[in-house]
């Protein structure tokens, strides 16, 4: 069939695709490819372009403008949009990011074209694409189709396997013009998160996450120590993030982050079925609470009933002492 498979690149601001793009060129090339790159971006770098051709894009279509940055949604849609209706490429995929989940969906509106969001898993069925995702906070996985192309589509990170990077494998690269939309949103404040030395929660391959059972933000402490240690994310419930203890962006489950990390590992939390639509397709999940009838305990592959405070220590040194072997 006609057509490529477009992956829309998510960076770190700062000129490198981030690795979760070698999730997303992983499974356009299993689903046939021709698989290209499309990354708007105000900088990219030189070794960024080569990691999207080691990863198996055939092209990158680089759309580099300073409008790109700070993204804003109108101004990507309208670029993607123009781009695709001059290419027409057969599907247009994307992480599930803050950024993309926006882009996208108002991508595929303008479009006049159906969007598989935060998809699990992809198929093909004769010539048609059939994607698996979650519905009803994750109790009910649906699939669905398109009716016509391009097909878009968000991925939910760390499910789909990643390309192998092949060293020398390049990308061709085209700078296609096109117009730049008038943002109608203005930028009238900048604020800087001050990095937490530990991984992107939506990225990382092990979560720590910490509930009300923490008593308060100053303990998130034990956790962070332990993230040092394993190389892990630290992120939290609802409850401990309405209480002010963490900030949004630390949020695990139906109105905060869906991650699908190999390892999560919840220190006093519940196990509330909001909480668990953003954690429950975790590889292994271990959880640690002093009740034993805590709901976590349903879905989880190992329990530990006890008080998180003598676990969490005890844990984390015995995790350096292996490490440290
Ligand atoms: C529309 C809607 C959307 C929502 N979205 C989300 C969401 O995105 N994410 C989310 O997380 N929630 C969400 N919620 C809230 C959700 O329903 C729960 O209220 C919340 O997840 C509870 O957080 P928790 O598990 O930290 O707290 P609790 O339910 O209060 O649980 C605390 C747990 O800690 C244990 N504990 C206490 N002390 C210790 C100790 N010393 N050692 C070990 N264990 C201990 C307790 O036994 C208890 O099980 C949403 C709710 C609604 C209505």
């Amino acid at each position: 069939m006609a057509g490529a498979i477009w992956c829309v690149v998510e960076d770190d601001r700062k000129g490198t695709p981030k690795k979760v793009m070698a999730e997303v060129i992983g499974e356009a090339a299993r689903l046939g490819g021709p698989v290209e790159a499309v990354w708007l971006t105000d900088k990219a770098s030189e070794d960024g372009l080569r990691e999207l051709g080691s990863w198996g894009a055939t092209k990158v279509w680089l759309l580099e403008n300073a409008a790109f940055a700070p993204y804003r949604s109108e101004v990507w849609a309208a670029a993607l949009a123009e781009l695709a209706a001059a290419q027409s490429p057969k599907a247009i995929f994307g992480p599930v990011t803050s950024r993309q989940r926006e882009a996208l969906a108002r991508l595929a509106a303008r479009l006049g074209v159906g969007i598989a969001a935060d998809s699990v898993a992809f198929a093909m069925e004769g010539d048609r694409l059939v994607a698996t995702r979650p519905v009803y906070a994750g109790k009910l996985l649906s699939k669905v189709t398109w009716a016509k192309q391009p097909w878009v589509a968000t991925l939910r990170p760390n499910v789909f396997r990643p390309a192998e990077s092949q060293a020398g494998k390049t990308a061709a690269v085209e700078r296609p013009g096109v117009k730049i939309a008038n943002a109608q949103m203005k930028f009238i404040e900048r604020r800087e998160e001050l990095s937490t030395g530990l991984p992107e929660l939506a990225e990382a391959e092990i979560v720590i996450s910490g509930g009300r059972g923490m008593k308060g933000p100053e303990n998130y402490v034990i956790l962070e120590n332990m993230g040092k240690v394993i190389g892990a994310a630290v992120g939290a419930s609802r409850a401990a993030v309405d209480a002010g203890w963490r900030p949004h962006r630390f949020q695990i489950g139906q109105t905060g982050r869906t991650i699908s990390p190999k390892l999560y590992m919840g220190f006093g939390v519940s196990g509330a079925i909001q909480h668990l639509a953003g954690m429950r397709t975790s590889k292994v999940i271990v959880a640690v609470n002093k009740d034993p009838e805590a709901p976590i305990f349903k879905i989880a592959d190992y329990g530990i009933v006890a008080d998180l405070f003598e676990v969490v220590p005890a844990l984390t040194a015995e995790f350096k002492r292996l490490l440290e072997k």
